[in-house]
């Protein structure tokens, strides 16, 4: 049987002699595992489909619960993104969130759409950390793991003026319901988290913060996901940059 369908590839792996393994994200399908034969040779046609960042309407054989490459139409390479390590080391960690956290072959198209946005975005003037931070913290709503910055995720206060993350309770939390496991969050990383929550896509280009504080932002969302999710290694090679 073959069957269409308009994906982004993730990441792939070598298979086989001249094989590879590709993950793809699929609108329909979700996470799946893609068996894309003779791809390493030279001439091969389809290298490009297997390529990260490659959005494209694939065409899969599936036999015996395995897909197989056997076409793809690019709509978009975001091939740009190689060329800037801020824009690439961003991209490279939406992909990675989506190839580790999304269960296979359980389609999100609203994880789709964030992830298709996000590589626009990227490709665009807009600061491509402005842009991650956004794509976390959407893909965090949409997880189930909202982060919630107005008020105390324990006692509801809203009335306070320091905030921490408990790792405990995986949320933001008053002075009076810290733990031994939450942490102090400095007030410019908190307003520019609270900033850029709030911002609509079309008006992250014109956000200015001091990449400090957007690193720092950055810093804690990977620790937050690292304690509540699973750690994204390139999250963390980007941080060490
Ligand atoms: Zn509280």
């Amino acid at each position: 049987m073959d069957i269409k369908t308009n994906a982004i590839a993730l990441r792939s792996a070598d298979y086989k002699e001249n094989d590879k393994l590709t993950w793809l994200y699929s609108v329909e399908y979700g996470k799946i595992c893609v068996i894309a034969k003779g791809v390493k040779k030279a001439t091969a046609k389809l290298k490009f489909a297997v390529e990260p960042f490659c959005f494209g309407e694939y065409i899969l054989s599936l036999a015996y619960d395995k897909y197989v490459l056997t076409g793809c139409s690019q709509v978009e390479s975001f091939y740009d993104l190689r060329a800037d390590t801020d824009k690439f080391y961003s991209g490279a960690v939406m992909l990675d969130m989506i190839a580790q956290l999304e269960i296979e072959k359980q389609p999100n198209p609203a994880v789709f759409l964030l992830l298709l946005k996000g590589l626009q975005l990227l490709v665009s003037e807009t600061n491509p950390k402005v842009t991650l931070i956004k794509f976390i913290l959407n893909y965090l709503e949409n997880s189930g793991y909202k982060l919630n910055f107005d008020e105390c995720g324990v006692c509801r206060s809203v009335n306070f003026d320091r905030m921490y993350l408990d790792y405990n309770s995986s949320c933001f939390v008053c002075p009076a319901c810290r733990t031994a496991d939450s942490v102090e969050i400095a007030p410019p990383v908190m307003s520019t988290l609270k900033m850029i929550n709030v911002m609509p896509y079309e008006k992250l280009g014109v956000v200015k913060i001091k990449d400090d504080y957007l690193k720092k932002a950055l810093s804690l969302l990977n620790e937050y996901i690292g304690q509540s999710m699973a750690k994204i290694k390139s999250l963390k090679q980007y941080l060490e940059l």
